[in-house]
């Protein structure tokens, strides 16, 4: 099972492999703005469907992760980060993927406010 995403105006787009059975919500000061709900992959199970340099970065605190988002409609799809097995992982906000019924989802908030 795979499903497609994309930020709003499609400039970034993307599908993802595998099922997911719940989501993150972190409080820390990035995701609150954002608002995503985001399910962590393996980053192989992440195929892009645009260049992967159509999406901007945006780092901060410690630069662990990498936040990938559309420099045209703003939207985060996305973000890039190493687990805690040193394997590449991709943390996918489920808000950009469309054909799920989000509401069926799990969601476990996250205490990630470090200040
Ligand atoms: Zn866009």
């Amino acid at each position: 099972m795979s499903h497609q995403g994309s930020c709003h105006c499609g400039k970034v787009a993307f599908e993802v492999e595998g099922e997911p059975t719940g989501a993150m919500a972190c409080n820390c000061s990035m995701c609150s703005r954002k608002g995503s709900l985001l399910w962590f992959v393996p980053h192989e199970q992440l195929r892009l469907l645009t260049p992967d340099e159509n999406a901007s970065t945006y780092l901060f605190n410690k630069h662990l992760i990498r936040h990938r988002f559309c420099p045209t409609c703003g939207i985060h799809p996305y973000g890039e980060g190493t687990g805690p097995d040193g394997k590449r992982m991709a943390a996918i906000n489920l808000r950009c993927v469309q054909d799920l019924d989000l509401a069926a989802i799990p969601v476990q908030h996250y205490n990630g406010r470090v200040a």
